[in-house]
């Protein structure tokens, strides 16, 4: 009669717990129809998993195609922004032998088990207990693994616990795929994005992108009553540096330059190249004055800077042209790029290496 109750005891806690599966299969399947994160998705694996289970320590890696031995954590309980922590696979000989074999691997004793003797020195001050690693496999590929680790004493993982995970698991290579595809997506359009708007030599922002900050920077000092300074830089006879050195020599010198422009410009301010030697610098909320002060700091900057490539003797000069709204004739946004030109021609024409602020008898 006893050992009845006990059975029917112990077959209804089965029951019980192959419910709490279903369920947990069942809300990863309704989570993933719900949302078109990927990630999100696959925190949740790694969370629910880590409960069900009691691991310490439980990971989604992806395996890049492109680059062999490493994984990246890209989910993991333990801090749901986990950002791509690389591991050298050198360390992780379990998680070479899941890759190799495509298999399951389970490890019940950490310290005993051969598969880890190279790294047991690793491993022992860890207190790990038992590993299981499983493969993610889309198509042909294994694109990822789920890796769990245990630090309790005498327990290892059991024949369900696998189970459950192995369905997880395989669950999870279309969220591993997305959330890679989706990654490399993200990436490549920001490049894109960049290299859209930047000049190819300097690195500085090209003329492109300038005047879309432009239109943005004047339509603003327009509507608040703001000051907007404008500065037209171009270097003193730089014809003469190619000639001397080469055009090669006159690109690396042209790249200095810039570099000490950008290292000399707020952040608030933008600089771009407006083509060949040439410069353009738009200074949001400076006065004229300001704008004055600073094109001079710059102009002294460059005429004592020593470029690498060209011989100490020689250095180079700028010529800067200031325009500044808002001034009672500066009617719409070109009239500030003109005046910026016209300002610098006279810097030109009363010797170079100056400075010249635009006004109406220019
Ligand atoms: P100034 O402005 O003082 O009147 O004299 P300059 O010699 O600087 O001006 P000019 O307009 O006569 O010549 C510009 C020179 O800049 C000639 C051109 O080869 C050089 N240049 C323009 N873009 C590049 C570039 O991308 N790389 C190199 N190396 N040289 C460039
Ligand atoms: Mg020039
Ligand atoms: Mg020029």
């Amino acid at each position: 009669m006893r050992s009845e109750v006990l059975i029917k005891k112990g077959l209804f806690e089965s029951i019980c717990e192959e419910k709490k599966d279903l369920e947990t299969l069942l809300e990863l399947i309704r989570l993933i129809s719900s949302t078109l994160d990927p990630r999100k998705v696959l925190f949740f694996v790694v969370s629910k998993i880590a409960k069900i289970i009691k691991v310490t320590r439980c990971s989604i890696l992806s395996i890049p195609f492109e680059e062999k031995g490493h994984a990246y954590v890209i989910s993991t309980f333990e801090d749901p922004k986990t950002a791509n922590i690389k591991l050298d696979l050198k360390k992780y000989p379990e998680i070479r032998k899941a890759l190799r074999t495509r298999k399951t691997v389970v490890i019940r004793d950490a310290l005993k088990d051969p598969l880890l003797k190279e790294v047991r020195n690793i491993i022992a001050p860890l207190g790990i207990r038992s590993i299981v690693v499983m493969p993610i496999i889309f198509g042909d590929e294994v694109i990822g693994t789920l890796f769990l680790r245990t630090s309790r004493s005498n327990h290892t993982f059991t024949e369900k616990e696998i189970r459950l995970c192995t369905a997880i698991a395989s669950s999870s290579a279309n969220f591993l795929f997305n959330a890679f595809l989706h990654e490399k997506t993200e990436n490549e359009k920001a490049q894109f994005e960049k290299l859209a708007i930047t000049d190819y030599l300097t690195g500085l922002y090209n003329i492109r992108y300038f005047y879309h900050r432009f239109a943005e920077e004047f339509s603003r000092a327009q509507r608040y009553n703001l000051h907007l300074s404008c500065f037209m830089i171009d270097i003193d006879h730089f014809k003469k540096v190619n000639d001397k050195y080469g055009h090669r020599t006159g690109d690396v010198v042209l790249s200095e330059f810039a570099q000490l422009l950008r290292k000399h410009t707020r952040k608030s301010d933008v600089l771009a190249r407006y083509g060949g030697e040439e410069f353009i610098m738009l200074l949001p909320q400076t006065p004229a004055k300001t704008a004055a002060a600073k094109a001079e700091t710059l102009r002294v900057l460059i005429e004592k800077h020593r470029f690498s490539g060209m011989e100490a003797k020689n250095r180079l000069a700028v010529s800067i042209g200031i325009s500044s709204y808002y001034a009672r004739n500066i009617k719409d946004k070109d009239d500030i790029i003109t005046f910026a030109d016209k300002a610098l021609y006279k810097a030109k024409a009363d010797g170079r290496n100056r400075v010249a602020l635009y006004n109406s008898r220019m």
